[in-house]
């Protein structure tokens, strides 16, 4: 990689846009170009718009650059763009991000384009040849650019800890979601309906855990995507943890697979950006933990620098086939991680 990429993140003031300024300091592909956000930040230094949550140090550079609006004239007046990562919410990126597309490659974290036909849904370990979808948008849409969208959150590490069983014929899951605070964007959910609680809703998140689940483990046959054929039930809770979504899996399998067969195939998976050694990939997209009484948020969620879905507690089910719980950070390897890992890949590829 010769020139480093000049990337804008959209949503840039938010808990996504902040993981991005974090893990993008010192990439070796890409350097931050610009910041976007609502008209609320517009105009003014980083460093006031925002409320920086991040652990680490808000960059001096970074607080004295000027937020631009997130719309194409005033991100391209504001600098020279390769790339963009969007992490707007979700009711507005459509329009948005369908009108950053015509011009540039944009990485969206948000669900407004995930489940369209010509739209890939992306987790590189997984459907990296689901990348190549963007000929087909590009040619039915007459872009320039293009956009791939990244899952869900709670949908990503799952599916990350779902792809080594398929091999055992997986028919049906049943997953239970216990849901950081920061999943719900900044300053996200008033902290007198979760202190001393847990919330039992989530506005959409077990629709789309059960729709793009089957999407992402699905085949690209050069033109579409045919969905995979197992039963996905959702439910999903709020819980009073900062980061980290803990989910406790029940799965039903064709086959009946020992327990080390099981914990072997979680711990070998290895997917296209460990073959590729892009920087941000995991060695390890799976971390298998013994201990009783793990995986837990506070200790597990940082495995892999957040990259790594940490998994632990597999044993038999005397209804299902086989329970496990398991962990990511979703931030990182649901949010921010996960867009940068894409774009890896993209380029990688020589996509984008
Ligand atoms: P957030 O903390 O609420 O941040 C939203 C961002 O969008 C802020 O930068 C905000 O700017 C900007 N924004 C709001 N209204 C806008 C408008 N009208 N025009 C332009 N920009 C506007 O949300 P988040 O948690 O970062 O989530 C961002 C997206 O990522 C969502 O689609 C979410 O579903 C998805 N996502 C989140 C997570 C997670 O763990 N949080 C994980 C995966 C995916 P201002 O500061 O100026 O208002």
């Amino acid at each position: 990689m010769t020139m480093k990429r000049k990337v804008a993140i959209l949503g840039a003031t938010g808990a996504v846009g902040q993981r991005y300024i974090q893990l993008l300091q010192g990439h070796p592909w890409f350097q931050i170009e610009v910041l976007a956000a609502s008209e609320r930040s517009a105009g003014k230094k980083y460093g006031d718009a925002c409320n920086w949550v991040m652990e680490s140090n808000l960059p001096k550079e970074i607080s004295e650059m000027p937020v631009a609006s997130a719309d194409v004239e005033s991100v391209e007046k504001a600098g020279d763009v390769d790339l963009v990562f969007s992490s707007l919410p979700g009711d507005l990126a459509g329009p948005v991000e369908s009108e950053f597309a015509a011009l540039f490659p944009v990485f969206s974290k948000a669900s407004a384009h995930r489940m369209e036909k010509d739209v890939p849904l992306i987790i590189p370990e997984i459907n990296p040849d689901h990348a190549d979808l963007i000929k087909v948008q590009q040619k039915q849409r007459g872009w320039k650019g293009f956009i791939t969208t990244d899952p869900n959150c709670s949908t990503i590490q799952l599916a990350i800890s779902l792809r080594p069983l398929m091999q055992f014929g997986l028919k049906e899951i049943i997953v239970t979601t216990m849901q950081a605070l920061s999943g719900a964007g900044y300053p996200g959910v008033p902290s007198l309906d979760i202190i001393d609680n847990v919330v039992p809703f989530i506005s959409g998140e077990e629709e789309k855990m059960e729709a793009e689940a089957l999407k992402i483990l699905g085949n690209f046959n050069g033109k579409v995507i045919q969905n995979a054929d197992f039963k996905l039930s959702a439910s999903c809770n709020r819980v009073h943890v900062k980061d980290g979504h803990l989910e406790s899996v029940f799965i039903k399998l064709d086959q009946e697979p020992s327990i080390q067969e099981i914990e072997d195939a979680f711990s070998n998976f290895k997917g296209e950006p460990q073959k590729l050694k892009l920087p941000s990939a995991p060695v390890n997209p799976i971390v298998v933990r013994h201990e009783k009484n793990r995986p837990q948020p506070r200790f597990d969620r940082d495995a892999g620098c957040g990259m790594s879905v940490v998994v632990g507690r597999i044993r038999k089910d005397p209804i299902m086939t086989l329970k496990y719980m398991c962990l990511g950070h979703n931030t990182i390897r649901g949010g921010a991680g996960a867009g940068i890992l894409s774009a890896e890949l993209f380029v990688a590829k020589g996509l984008a």
